[in-house]
């Protein structure tokens, strides 16, 4: 019998299509590299939320045939190694792009709407204060920038064209390949930092991304402007973040993904002024949480079934 594991919590969904295809199935909720090889070594398949997966436990994995991740981004497994060892990484492409488009809209309006400061005033009995909240602002009319054109970045843009938005994207990699993105732009992205209201980033996290957003950036960017990050903590650099928030260059910022996750209590970027935090949960909705369960079984089945769906597969040349 193919032995599944499901490292993290998954959905039921997904674990019923795994039952009904008579794998065994063990759930592993302990991410410690030692309990890992453990109890990860007989096995033919492995699906994993947020967990790491280094060399030190593929390396023990003996019958590993797939990885599989419950998400998108994939920076917390060895894919070297995969590669290495002709072992296929799956993601699951189509489940989280509207989950995380949605989030950015929210961060976007949460943010220019000041709503935890206009809940905290009428919770705590100040609703004759709210003059003091009169200088929040409309996305109407405004520039948005967006970094990186994937599967996110797209459904991002779609959103914001209704809120009759001009809308620059930075893609060096899409330009290339000539698509027409109309009636969006194509810029470069000293241009789309001076130019937006609001920046967007939806870009993965390797060596060539790694704090793409710093310093530098971040004074190029327009007085004012509001940052969102959705992507991955080490795409922004926080300390210059949080620099950029207190000397009000920013208007404020969101985030959802940080440096270390989750963040030390006495991080020093909990205390930033004008910044919406959420706990990395963009594609946590309930529907996005069950389609990530089943497209994670599903990939996993593909492969151990001898029929890969070419579409989710990172490193395909393994295949
Ligand atoms: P995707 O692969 O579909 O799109 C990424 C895009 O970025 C591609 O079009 C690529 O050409 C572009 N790109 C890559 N490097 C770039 C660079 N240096 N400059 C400009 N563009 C660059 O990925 P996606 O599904 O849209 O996801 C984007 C990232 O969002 C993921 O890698 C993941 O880290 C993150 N994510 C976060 C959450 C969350 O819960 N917060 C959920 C899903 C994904």
């Amino acid at each position: 019998m193919l032995k599944v594991a499901l490292v993290g919590e998954f959905h039921d969904v997904g674990k019923i299509f795994l039952k009904n295809k008579n794998f065994d199935i063990i759930e592993i909720q302990n991410y410690d590299f030692e309990y890992l090889k453990k109890h990860l070594a007989s096995c033919d398949a492995i699906g994993i939320r947020t967990a790491k997966l280094p060399k030190e436990v593929l390396s023990e994995c003996k019958k590993l045939k797939i990885v599989a991740r419950h998400g998108v981004g994939y920076d917390s497994i060895d894919l070297d190694y995969l590669n290495q060892n002709s072992i296929p990484l799956a993601i699951t492409g189509s489940s989280n792009a509207v989950a995380v488009a949605e989030h950015v809209i929210a961060m976007f309006l949460g943010i220019s709407k000041k709503i935890v400061e206009c809940h905290k005033t009428v919770e705590g009995g100040n609703y004759t204060t709210k003059t003091m909240l009169q200088n929040t602002v409309e996305l109407y009319n405004k520039k948005f920038f967006i970094i990186g054109y994937g599967r996110i970045g797209k459904e991002v843009a779609k959103r914001l064209a209704a809120f009759d938005t001009e809308i620059f994207v930075f893609d060096p990699y899409l330009q290339e390949s000539g698509v027409d993105i109309s009636p969006f732009k194509f810029v470069d992205l000293e241009y789309g930092l001076k130019e937006a209201d609001y920046v967007t980033i939806h870009i993965p996290l390797n060596n060539n991304t790694r704090d793409f957003i710093s310093q530098e950036e971040l004074k190029l960017m327009k007085n004012g402007s509001i940052l969102v990050n959705t992507s991955r903590g080490g795409v922004v650099n926080q300390k210059d973040l949080l620099e950029a928030l207190k000397n009000k260059k920013l208007l404020g910022a969101g985030l959802d993904v940080y440096t270390n996750e989750p963040p030390l209590k006495d991080d020093p970027i909990l205390s930033a002024p004008n910044i919406l935090f959420t706990p990395h949960n963009a594609a946590l909705t309930i529907e996005c949480r069950m389609r990530m369960s089943l497209e994670t079984a599903e990939n996993i089945t593909s492969i151990l079934e001898n029929r890969p769906n070419k579409e989710n597969i990172v490193n395909k040349k393994v295949l």
